[in-house]
């Protein structure tokens, strides 16, 4: 895979699936801003030490993605301290789980502001800067199999994962015009702390014990098994690649064969 050395932002890089990318692409060659909740700090601190010791430069930032300054800035010290921006991977997100009928509005609002908002903040401030520097760039998000197809029990999430596809579609066509591509992943059960929320709530559900949900689900696609952040990291390393420049506009999914589209 060719990279050109450049910068990449990943939010949410504290844990799990933003880990993963943000190791990734620092193994290919870009310098990389960190980004998390300052409640995360000693996690992100861990993933610095490991991004310095493959030899790459690297920055922690701290903030909320669905505020607008704190993204507004996490571009604007990224470009200053580590001189460019060419790829945004908008990783964070949220889940609650709930039915429709018993969805609390304050719960509905947190989840939309963060994984929908924070979204698009995140590509706004990124195209922004992308089309100043005039040189293209790569915005890339995080979608899911939930971006494509309903779930009981989580319709805020299923919601807002829509509206990343819809709004990733949109955001492509607008910036194409610049050189500058936008693409999400959409994962299907991706072993993090995330998914072990899914875990909980359903054998709380059912009774069932812990852990029995994630063994149900390695039953449901062609692999027989649940995905690790490496294998959205080598989606992500690819779509942030120059290989990748005619792939815009695309919610790709990295699920081991369960949803087909
Ligand atoms: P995770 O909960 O393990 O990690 C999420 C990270 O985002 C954490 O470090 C958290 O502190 C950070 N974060 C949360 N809210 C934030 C905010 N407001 N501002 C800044 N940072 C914030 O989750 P994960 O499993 O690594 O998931 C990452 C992304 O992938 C999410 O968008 C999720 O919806 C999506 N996804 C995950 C799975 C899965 O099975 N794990 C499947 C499909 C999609």
């Amino acid at each position: 895979m060719t990279h050109e050395t450049g910068v990449a932002i990943v939010t949410g890089s504290g844990q799990g699936i933003g880990q993963g990318i943000a190791l990734r692409l620092a193994e290919d060659g870009l310098d990389i801003a960190l980004f998390d909740l300052p409640s995360n700090k000693e996690k992100l601190d861990r993933v610095a030490e490991e991004i310095s010791k493959k030899g790459r430069k690297v920055i922690c930032l701290f903030g909320d993605v669905s505020n607008e300054e704190d993204v507004s800035n996490l571009v604007e010290k990224t470009v200053n301290e580590l001189g460019s921006l060419d790829v945004m991977v908008a990783n964070a997100g949220i889940v609650f789980h709930s039915l429709v009928t018993e969805t609390n509005v304050s719960d509905w609002d947190t989840l939309f502001s963060v994984n929908v908002r924070g979204t698009m903040l995140c590509y706004k401030h990124a195209g922004i800067q992308m089309i100043t520097q005039g040189k293209g760039g790569r915005i890339i998000g995080a979608a899911s199999v939930a971006s494509k197809i309903g779930q009981p029990y989580a319709s805020a999430y299923v919601a807002s994962k829509f509206a990343i596809r819809g709004l990733t579609q949109s955001a492509a066509m607008e910036l194409g015009k610049y050189g500058i591509t936008v693409n999400a992943y959409a994962p299907g059960p991706i072993d993090t702390e995330f998914l072990g929320k899914f875990d909980e709530f359903h054998t709380s559900l059912s009774g069932q014990s812990k852990g029995s949900f994630l063994e149900g689900l390695k039953t449901k696609n062609c692999t027989k098994s649940i995905g690790e952040p490496k294998d959205v990291a080598n989606l992500v390393s690819f779509l942030a690649s120059k290989s990748s420049e005619f792939i815009t506009g695309q919610s790709i999914v990295v699920d081991g064969g369960a949803v087909f589209d």
